[in-house]
């Protein structure tokens, strides 16, 4: 920390600083000019960095305090400088490997759900995404069957041998949901929900945070900091696209925050082109962007009818594309040395 007096501060007030900073486990290193003083604490006291900071820009003399250190520590790659990986069961996300998760925005009926799945497993998905629980922007939209479609899930997974991701909204239900999830994806709304993240950082099952639809990377990476901070080291990042000034797209897919990530975290990072574009005839190529970019995997949503679909039909592609793109992924990833 960085610690900038005022113009005439005292000596008297710079003294009652570095009292202060040294009482709270910093070692001073002061440069008293003939204008101004400029204090740096360095050394990793206990207590919370940005509380201390703020405090002491509360006594007299100090014009301001900055942080030098990141707000996240655990999420960050000074802490861990290899990449993390998290596995669930065979399916490696952060490892060589591009991982396919694929399959509807809701589960709607076992008819849907099952076709799907088998699609998506015959042309290489790894993982079956399906929302059971979902956050509506309407309350008059559909918000998902509920335990009934977690059953559809765990059938689902029973038949194609498919782990499932499906997105968790509240505390409440954590465990319900824990009982036929493989990960939990925490939605875009919630990145900032901090009792659900707590609660989320005490299981040992893996965790996918989608990025707040607002929120900076560094928002994200301390959103994912109160994850790691209760053990659950199964964490992966969904980047699923930000709100910006343009409507014709739902989102703005920011694929630069995955080579953001890369430099800052260790944490693997999953594209979602569907919510990225908010249009299907956009995802097969922002797929393979994100592919070409370095993610580590897709989250996609697949439908057998998206005319038909109860939710986010405009974005979701058929079969057929799915099987499609799949082809030319593969083509990529080979040249890429990536497999899918
Ligand atoms: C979804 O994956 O269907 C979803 C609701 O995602 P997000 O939280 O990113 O909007
Ligand atoms: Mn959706």
């Amino acid at each position: 920390m960085i610690v900038v007096m005022q113009q005439n501060a005292e000596e008297g007030q710079i003294r009652e600083v570095e009292e202060a900073l040294q009482g709270w486990g910093y070692e001073i290193h002061p440069i008293y000019g003939t204008e101004r003083t400029v204090i740096a604490a360095v050394g990793t006291p206990t207590q919370d960095e940005a509380r201390v900071s703020e405090q002491v820009e509360a006594l007299p003399g100090v014009e301001k305090s900055v942080l030098v250190l990141k707000p996240y520590r655990l999420a960050s790659r000074e802490y861990r400088p290899e990449k993390s990986v998290v596995k669930v069961g065979d399916v490696v996300v952060g490892g060589e490997g591009f991982v396919m998760m694929a399959g509807p925005c809701t589960v709607e009926s076992e008819e849907q759900l099952m076709e799907t799945a088998r699609a998506v497993k015959a042309a290489g998905a790894t993982v079956l995404r399906g929302g059971a629980y979902k956050p509506s922007t309407s309350p008059y939209s559909f918000q998902g069957m509920g335990e009934d479609g977690l059953k559809l899930l765990a059938l689902a997974r029973a038949e194609t041998g498919l782990p499932v991701i499906t997105e968790v909204m509240h505390i409440k239900n954590i465990d319900l949901v824990c009982e036929y999830a493989d990960i939990l994806q925490i939605g875009t709304r919630n990145m900032q929900n901090y009792d659900l993240l707590i609660e989320v950082g005490k299981l040992k099952k893996p965790v996918m945070l989608k990025r707040g639809m607002s929120a900076k990377i560094e928002e994200w990476l301390q959103a994912a900091e109160y994850i790691l901070k209760g053990g659950n080291d199964a964490l992966m990042l969904c980047e699923r696209g930000v709100r910006t000034f343009e409507t014709y797209t739902r989102n703005t897919l920011d694929l630069s925050a995955v080579l953001a990530v890369r430099e800052l975290s260790h944490l693997p990072v999953v594209i979602d082109p569907s919510q990225g574009t908010g249009r299907a005839s956009m995802v097969p190529a922002m797929c393979k962007a994100a592919l070409a970019v370095g993610a580590d995997g897709l989250l996609v949503e697949v439908h057998p009818n998206p005319e038909k679909a109860l939710k986010d039909g405009a974005q979701t592609i058929t079969i057929p594309a799915y099987e499609a793109m799949m082809k030319e992924l593969k083509v990529i990833g080979e040249a890429i040395g990536r497999r899918l």
